[in-house]
Order: structure tokens, then sequence, then C-alpha cells
């Protein structure tokens, strides 16, 4: 077995021991095999980065920077980050178990949001206000500010690219951040903070990673006195809660939370495109994405082949070594998950569903976390595995015939992270976007997502966005400043 690579809290530009002595095992979910060990925190380590993320939020070597220096530093952390983008890549493939192919292009991306960011920096600008008070003898302007101390927590399915859409935006508002990644993934948040403070020159504390449970490390993060903000991406459920403290503490939380979404394909879709699109919406990521299109409804009068089709191509997917170029479907990231998904597969074949292809641990494979690609046929909208998130490569397949009853079985969730349109009717295309609860609409296509386009959930999939400018402003509050030009205050009793 290789050698375990130990690591300790990241705290005020360094690695620290932690106050605690348990620690967690990092595994590499193809083969089981453990390959890192970091501490399981508490709430003295929260203390502690919290502490330091106040300091450098106070110091003038961030607060003080003018917006162009603090671009510079963000156009070189994404120089650093594509300097080791391999490096990384490695590190989140070995932590979940996604594919190397799929990691590669996240990490070559990552640069991107800073560089964009660097320029929302540089560029962002107050108002002045037209007001009328005194006769228009008042001066009134808008400036931006930033909370202050972030208090972030991420889960495993895309650790850094998740962690980013928080870190890139929050440091170009000015603020701090103290990060808790998810304890299945935790150790390319601490190599990704020890790159940015060695090699691109953050200040100390401008970005810590505090490692540790959710109701430990977590909690204590979002509860504490000292943080200003709470940024969140996992589960509604956890969100729900976190939504809840936040609300307790009177601090702003974004939310990015689960979905349901539904991809669906018309009769008159280029069948070869929406065959692909389904495949990407479920298969990709071994399903494991917050924006799986889990919901596939098929036009009735195309649904025999369709589901052949789709059947044949999930038959034909390479299942193996995420670590291999070629693999198309790596493991499921931990055993929890795959016995969640087997769950499910178990519950819609009891309610009623059809299970047309899949839903085992194929023999071939090392570990205990390959899950084939599962497709599931009558399917109702009301059964539990097309109204509750999943999180594995589990596609239920639903049939429709009209456009409105679509609609509205489409909307009938709690959820409204995102939807696929496959039709080559542009105008039907534009009228179903229109009517559907959901926070990203593709038509003829899944999964594409980038920095400059805001990204969340209608209803129960999240508050807030990421990316786009909506991003920076999740991380900004503004001050309004008022300044008399008259030289004269009369009527103390009105307000005016
Ligand atoms: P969880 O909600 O279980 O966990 C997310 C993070 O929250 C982890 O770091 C976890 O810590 C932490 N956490 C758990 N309990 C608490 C608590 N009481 N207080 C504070 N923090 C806590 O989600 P998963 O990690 O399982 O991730 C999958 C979920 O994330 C799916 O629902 C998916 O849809 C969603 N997601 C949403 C995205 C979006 O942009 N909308 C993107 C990607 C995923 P730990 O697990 O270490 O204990």
């Amino acid at each position: 077995m290789a050698d375990i690579e130990s690591y300790d809290q990241f705290i005020d530009g360094e690695f620290v021991p932690s106050d605690g002595a348990e620690r967690a095992d990092v595994e590499f979910p193809y083969n089981g095999e453990t390959w890192a060990s970091v501490p399981l925190g508490t709430a003295t380590d929260v203390d502690r980065a919290v502490d330091a993320a106040r300091d450098a939020f106070e110091r003038d070597d961030w607060a003080g920077l003018h917006p162009s220096e603090r671009a510079s530093l963000l156009r070189d952390v994404a120089t650093v980050i594509d300097d080791h983008a391999d490096e990384l890549a490695e590190l989140e493939t070995r932590q979940n178990g996604k594919l190397i192919r799929e990691m590669n292009g996240q990490m070559n991306s990552l640069g991107d949001w800073f560089r964009y960011y660097a320029s929302q920096c540089e560029t962002r600008e107050g108002d002045t206000i037209p007001v009328e008070s005194k006769d228009g003898e008042m001066f009134n302007y808008v400036v931006e500010e930033p909370y202050g101390v972030v208090g972030a927590i991420t889960p495993w399915n895309s650790p850094l690219l998740l962690t980013t859409f928080k870190l890139a935006p929050a440091l170009a508002a000015g603020c701090t951040f103290v990060h808790k990644p998810s304890t299945q993934t935790p150790v390319s948040a601490l190599r990704l903070a020890d790159l940015l403070h060695e090699e691109a020159g953050l200040p100390a504390g401008v970005y810590n990673v505090v490692t540790g449970g959710g109701s430990t490390v977590g909690d204590a993060l979002v509860n504490h006195d000292g943080v200003d903000k709470a940024s969140f991406t996992g589960s509604t459920g956890v969100g729900r809660h976190i939504g809840k403290s936040a609300g307790e503490n009177l601090i702003p939380a974004s939310l990015e939370l689960g979905g349901k979404s539904p991809n669906i394909v018309f009769d008159d879709a280029n069948l070869d495109n929406a065959i692909n699109g389904v495949i990407k919406g479920i298969f990709a990521a071994t399903g494991q994405t917050c924006l799986a299109g889990s919901r596939v409804f098929v036009h009735e009068d195309i649904a025999d082949e369709f589901v052949e089709r789709l059947t044949e191509r999930a038959r034909d997917i390479d299942l193996g070594d995420p670590r291999d170029p070629e693999t198309e479907m790596g493991p499921v990231a931990f055993r929890d998950q795959w016995e969640t998904d087997r769950e499910y597969i178990q519950t819609a074949l009891k309610e009623g569903a059809t299970l047309r292809f899949g839903g085992h641990q194929p023999d071939d494979l090392p570990g205990e976390c390959f899950l084939e690609p599962t497709i599931l046929t009558d399917v109702e909208n009301d059964m539990t595995v097309a109204q509750e998130e999943i999180f594995g490569p589990v596609a239920s397949v639903l049939t429709f015939d009209d456009t409105d009853t679509l609609i509205e079985r489409a909307n009938d969730t709690d959820f409204g992270l995102a939807a696929g349109i496959w039709t080559e009717d542009f105008r039907k295309a534009h009228r179903v976007a229109d009517a559907l609860e959901a926070g990203t609409i593709w038509i003829n296509e899944y999964r594409t997502l980038t920095y400059n386009s805001p990204f969340g959930g209608y209803k129960d999939s999240g508050l807030g966005r990421e990316n786009g400018h909506e991003g920076l402003e999740e991380y900004l509050q503004t001050k309004s400043v008022w300044v008399d030009l008259a030289g004269e205050v009369d009527d103390p009793f009105t307000l005016g």
C-alpha cells in the first residue's frame, strides 16, 4: 500500500496541527485504498481560522489594497492554478473517483473564474442617485463594500470547482474566507490554500481551510460570531438547516442546493443529439451532479425508439478506472452513496417502475462502489424516484403527449435547479423555457456552465446565484451616502 499523506489544518497562511486528535481517512473509491488522512477539526480550529480571517480582513495588505492590486493577485492565483492543474485534477480524482478527463477540464478552467472576477474587481463602479430631496440640493452616492469574513461549506462532488464559484468572487469583493470542505474530499482544498499563499502570494489569513465534520466544524462555522456571510453548496436538507442558523444570527446566506431536473425530449428532436444530451445529463460524472437530468420526459410517439437507443448507448458506456482517460464512467464516490442509489432503485421497482437497464454492481471491477448506468421506465411523476434527488446514475423515463401537461409535470417538484429541452422547433423551445421553473435551462444541450453566466436554483434548489456579476454581488453590501449641498437644515420634524 502507498504511503498515507497526512495533512494538518491550513490557517493563517500555514499548515497547523488541529486542536483535536481525531482524524478522517480519505479513500480512492475505485479500489477503496486509503491514501490520505486529515484532521477532524474542532470549534477551536474554527475560532482560530475565523480570527485569522478577521485579522486579514482588517489588515492593509488585504483590505487596504486598491482594486487593481487585488485584481493582479487574482490573476497570479489563476496562473498558479493553471500551472498546477494536472496535480489538482489528480487529487480530485483520487478523492471522489470522478473521471480524470472531466477533472482535467475543470482544473484547466478554474483560472478563468479568477481572471473574470479580477476584471470585475477592477471595473465595478458605484452609482450616483438623482435624489430630489431639498429640491435637488442633496447629493447621494452608493458604494459597495465587502461583507467581511465568509464561512463557506462545500460538498464532495466537484470540490474545487464549487469552491471556486465562491472563493473567486469573495476575494474579488475584498472578503476573506474560511472554508470547510466535505470530509470525503478535503485534500484538494488544503493543497489549493497552500498554493495560493505560497506561490500566488495571497496574504496570510485570506483563505483558511478547516477540515472536519458538518455537525461539528460546519455548524461551528455558520454559527460563529465572527462570520459575516455564509455560503453553502450541498443538499437541500442541510441547506435549510444552514439557512435557519444564518437567520438566527442575522447574516446573509447563499445556498446552492439539490435538484431533480427534467430533461425533455420532443418528438421532433434530433435524436442523436438528444440521446447524447440525456447521457450527459445523468450518466456523466456517474450522475453525481446537482444539475443531473434525472427525470427524462420523452414524447410518447418516440418513446419506444428513444428508450431502445438510450439503452444501447448505456450498454456501451465504458466503466472503469477514473484515472484512465478512455473511461466514461467511474465509481460512485463512496459506499454509503452507492447504497443510497441502490435503495432508490429498489423503491422505484416496488412503486411500479420497470428496470430497463443496469441497477447492479458489475462483477469485473474492483472496490465496492461501481454501479451500472441505470434506466427505469414506467415511472410516474409522483413516485419517490421522480421526486427525490438520488445523486447517482439513475435515469427515470416518463412519457408525455401534451405540452401543457408536460410543463405542469416538469414543474411538479420541490426543486428548480435546471432543465433541458430537445426540439428543432425554436418557438416551442422558448415557450417551454419560459414556463419552466428552473434557474438554468439548456435548449438542445445539457450540463454546460461557465464563469460569466449566473447559476443557481428556483424553489428548494437554493437562494442566490453564483457566477456572473450576480456571483460577486453575493459578497458585497451597499452603502448609501447623503451629502447636503444646501448648507441649511430646516424643519427637524419631518422626514425629507
Ligand atoms: P451535504 O449537504 O450532505 O453536505 C454538504 C456539506 O455540508 C459537507 O461539507 C458537509 O460536511 C456539510 N454539512 C453537513 N451537515 C452540516 C451541518 N449540520 N452544518 C454545517 N455543515 C454541514 O451534501 P453532499 O456533500 O452529500 O453533496 C451532495 C449534495 O450537494 C446534493 O444534494 C447536490 O445536489 C448538492 N450540490 C448542489 C450544487 C449546486 O450548485 N446547487 C452543486 C453540487 C452539489 P460533511 O459531509 O463533511 O460532514
